[in-house]
């Protein structure tokens, strides 16, 4: 199985910089790596198409100016890491929330999305024993969280 050891500090910068053309100057990215984040086994191709999802949603969620916060963290009580994808959109109505992850649920504009993006990411993110969740409020924006194993059971 291709699963590596990897810094996802390093990788989520890398998809960060992928996107500068998108915020184009209308979104300020925050930035709160934990410096002492383990390395975490995993397939690194796949994690990065779940941060690009995620920093894409959350980019086509703003409309016009604001934030996305990145946020890091090592959760020293289990042997996980957190990921926090976090936007100033207009958030996840509270009837939505239950069908994002759907397959092919989509809000946006036909050509705009495939409603995809969430299904695999979570297909991807369970392939790894990790959870994927989201806190959101009407008009609060939205926070995608995603959690870690810092390593994969033998097999
Ligand atoms: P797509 O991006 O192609 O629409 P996704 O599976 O990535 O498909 O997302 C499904 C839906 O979840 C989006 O169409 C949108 O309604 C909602 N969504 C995802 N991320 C966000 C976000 N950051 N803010 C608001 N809504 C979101
Ligand atoms: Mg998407």
């Amino acid at each position: 199985k291709a699963f590596s050891k990897m810094n996802l500090n390093e990788q989520l910068e890398a998809t960060l910089i992928m996107t500068q053309s998108e915020v184009k100057g209308r979104i300020d990215v925050v930035r709160d790596y934990d410096p002492q984040l383990p390395l975490v086994e995993c397939n690194i191709g796949e994690i990065n198409q779940v941060f690009m999802n995620m920093i894409m949603n959350a980019i086509q969620a703003i409309r016009e100016k604001g934030t996305i916060t990145v946020t890091t963290k090592q959760l020293t009580t289990e042997r996980n890491v957190r990921v926090e994808i976090a936007d100033t959109g207009p958030g996840i109505p509270s009837e939505l929330k239950h069908l994002i992850f759907d397959p092919f649920f989509t809000t946006k504009e036909v050509g705009k999305g495939t409603g995809l993006g969430l299904a695999i990411s979570a297909t991807i993110v369970e392939k790894h024993h990790g959870q994927i969740t989201v806190e959101s409020e009407k008009g609060q924006g939205a926070r995608f969280i995603i959690v870690l194993p810092i390593t994969q059971p033998a097999t």
